[in-house]
């Protein structure tokens, strides 16, 4: 069963009836990584909270708000043919909240804004300056909203992830945060909702990034840190030269430091410009240190 709620007022009523919930935040368009975070969250929960909410406050002034993609019936849709799909579904039910106006979540003069310092100055924070204060601040408003259990995440957004879970230890909120591998298409390139924007030629040329990715990871998996430096530093030289590519890293995926000789985790994270389209990907690989 789907509901779908439009208002503040209406998401009260409906919240106030039910106990252990779960929420996935998203910007709508949903596609298939999307779709893997609802059913993960199915997976624990009956009732689960789909936000489908184009958040003016985490796009800067030359990105695209205007033009990100606006589906909700084929959202609905979507949601109702997983939900179709199988018995194992015959008791769930989705609430997917639509505020019908951007004045659902910022009333007239909100001034309010979060900002998550450290592990926001890197990476895609270093590139959106403001991006992760309009996520911190819309996400603690769905939480304070909702009030979940659990919140499933993609960990194609990993600078994401991090600055949540910061939110809610910093804020201790009892919200799990539950982070969900990337889903890709079959010729590796992330699913985004803005893959719509490339050209044939555009998206041929974004598999670069996923590419570069993997052959570090590869790298790591097999060889120690240390001993794998040259390899990796050849593939960097690569990217360096390629202006397309926005950043490019490789960090402790704790807390996005340099490496060190106590990083157990690296994060391989990159932004590369197609066209006018800016994609993010990465990948995570524990290391592997010589004895
Ligand atoms: P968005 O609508 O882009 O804000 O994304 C909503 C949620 O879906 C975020 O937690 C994203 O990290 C997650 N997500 C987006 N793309 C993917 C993907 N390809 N695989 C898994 N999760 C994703």
């Amino acid at each position: 069963m789907i509901d779908v709620i439009l208002s503040r007022d209406e998401l009260h009523k409906v919240r106030s009836k039910l106990e252990r919930v779960a929420l996935v935040p998203t910007m709508g368009n949903l596609h298939d990584g999307h779709m893997s975070l609802i059913e993960s969250a199915l997976e624990s929960y009956r009732e689960v909270f789909v936000s489908i909410f184009v958040n003016p406050k985490q796009f800067g002034p030359n990105e695209d708000f205007e033009k990100y993609p606006r589906t909700l019936e084929e959202d609905i849709k979507k949601i109702t043919n997983l939900l179709e799909s199988s018995s194992h579904y015959s008791e769930s039910k989705v609430y997917i909240f639509a505020p019908s106006s951007i004045l659902e979540i910022y009333p007239k003069d909100f001034n309010t804004t979060i900002t998550i310092k450290d592990v926001t100055s890197k990476l895609c924070g270093a590139q959106r300056p403001g991006h992760f204060d309009g996520v911190a601040t819309v996400v603690y408003q769905l939480f304070a909203l909702i009030n979940p259990e659990a919140a499933y995440f993609g960990q194609k957004d990993f600078q994401q992830c991090l600055v949540i879970k910061k939110l809610v230890k910093d804020l201790r909120l009892p919200v799990l945060i539950k982070t969900i591998a990337t889903k890709r298409d079959i010729d590796g390139l992330a699913l985004s909702s803005r893959n719509q924007y490339l050209s044939d030629e555009q998206r041929k040329e974004a598999l670069s990034l996923p590419s570069k990715i993997s052959q570090i990871a590869d790298i790591l998996k097999t060889q120690p840190w240390l001993e794998a430096q040259g390899e990796i530093n050849e593939i960097l030289e690569e990217v360096i030269k390629d202006k397309r590519f926005q950043y490019f890293e490789i960090l402790d995926s704790e807390n996005l430091k340099n490496v060190n000789d106590k990083t157990k985790e690296v994060l391989i994270a990159g932004a590369f410009i197609s066209g006018t389209t800016r994609l993010i990907d990465n990948e995570t690989v524990e290391i592997k240190y010589a004895r």
